[in-house]
């Protein structure tokens, strides 16, 4: 009856990979320490960086907002779906990101998929970092603009692609995301920006990562190296610092107006729930208050990166609480992710095709909502393991 059969031969296919996986189930809300398939774990793999996830302020401004605006918007913005606090929020934020304008999208991914086509065409160039973030790739996948790919992080590249190409084109576009997710290390944006400005293009920063980690109070990359006004078009998103959901971008007041006008998400998707928005405003407030969260987050970040070092483990180049630990071999790093769970500590494996063949690792995600003492019973998890292993 069904005519998905060839899917099954597909799915088939992954499990003769060994790559098929089941969604690990969490019980309860995204914290530091979890139920996961009803195995009580510390969790090293969320995005959660400031514990605001599960944060009461933010809970009762989502229920205030619930209780008055309801729970959907009930249209795309363009239509009747644009309440007040969407315009707060994008107020509040373009504030705190310290730039003209911002623009609330649904999802990081969102935003990516329906900024990058909107600002280019036909005769323009985009040129895109070779370790960008997939919704970038796609979301250039959908512009009609010609597409080239610099070296990762490497400005000699960069500079070649713009010397070949640049005057063939009418605008060009340079991409990179602000903090690298795999590895954790940190886009060199000064450079960027200086060659941007050398060969009059624009430039665009995915700051997913960067945003709520990065800068004063996490303004961002673009804050941390002190460029604001330079970057014509910052993306952050709201899901993972922030805790909630959405993302954003923080441009002029003119590349908002486009976007309004143009963005397909904006025009042909319902805005986000009054919940979510009311909590992000509250996110927002809070990190306009207080430096507090951004500092236990580093301080974490910091304590735990050099237990591991010393221990002898191999974390890689990361500049940020990404910490990678880099094993090599794919199979190895399934397994020591496996027998770190076995101990209690829950850290996803990411192997080949997610990072270059050979050198799989586990990546241990730290938050503000870490203990000291969860950090010490997961470097004590590491020890065991990594010395059963022959890792250390
Ligand atoms: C996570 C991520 C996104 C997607 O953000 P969501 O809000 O989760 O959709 C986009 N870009 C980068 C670089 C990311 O890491």
């Amino acid at each position: 009856m069904s005519n998905t059969g060839f899917l099954e031969k597909k799915i088939e296919g992954l499990k003769d990979e060994g790559v098929y996986r089941k969604l690990p189930i969490l019980e309860g809300a995204n914290e530091a320490e979890v139920v996961l398939n009803g195995q009580k774990v510390i969790n090293l793999s969320s995005n959660n960086y400031l514990g605001f996830a599960n944060h009461p302020r933010l809970k009762k401004a989502a229920i205030e907002a619930v209780e008055k605006y309801g729970v959907g918007a009930g249209a795309v913005r363009t239509i009747i779906g644009n309440m007040d606090i969407h315009e707060e929020l994008e107020e509040i934020l373009a504030e705190f990101k310290k730039e003209e304008a911002v623009m609330v999208f649904q999802s990081g991914f969102n935003c990516n998929a329906g900024t990058i086509q909107a600002v280019t065409e036909k005769g323009d160039l985009i040129i895109s970092d070779e370790l960008n973030h997939a919704s970038i790739i796609d979301g250039v996948k959908l512009s009609k603009a010609d597409k080239a790919i610099f070296k990762h992080s490497d400005m000699e590249d960069l500079e070649r692609v713009l010397k070949e190409k640049r005057e063939n084109y009418n605008n060009v576009l340079i991409i990179t995301d602000g903090v690298f997710s795999m590895d954790g290390d940190i886009a060199k944006l000064p450079e960027i920006v200086e060659l941007a400005e050398k060969y009059n293009a624009m430039t665009y920063v995915d700051d997913a990562h960067g945003s709520g980690v990065l800068g004063k109070s996490g303004r961002g990359t673009v804050d941390h190296f002190n460029l604001h006004g330079r970057v014509d078009f910052t993306i952050g998103t709201l899901s993972k610092a922030i805790g909630v959901i959405g993302g954003y971008v923080a441009t002029s007041k003119s590349a908002q107006e486009w976007l309004n006008h143009r963005g397909r998400p904006i025009l042909f998707s319902t805005s986000l729930p009054p919940a979510a928005v009311g909590a992000i405003i509250e996110a927002v407030k809070i990190l306009m208050e207080t430096e507090e969260y951004t500092d236990k987050l580093w301080d974490n970040a910091k304590y735990f990166k050099e237990k591991l070092g010393k221990l002898g483990f191999n974390t890689g180049k990361s500049e940020t609480p990404i910490t990678p630990v880099i094993i090599g071999n794919e199979a190895e790093s399934m397994e020591f992710s496996k027998k770190l769970k076995e101990e209690g500590v829950f850290v996803s494996a990411i192997v080949f095709p997610t990072v270059p063949k050979g050198t799989g690792r586990v990546r241990c995600m730290v938050t503000a909502g870490h203990t000291k003492e969860q950090l010490d019973r997961a470097v004590n998890a590491f020890e065991k393991v990594g010395k059963e292993m022959g890792i250390i």
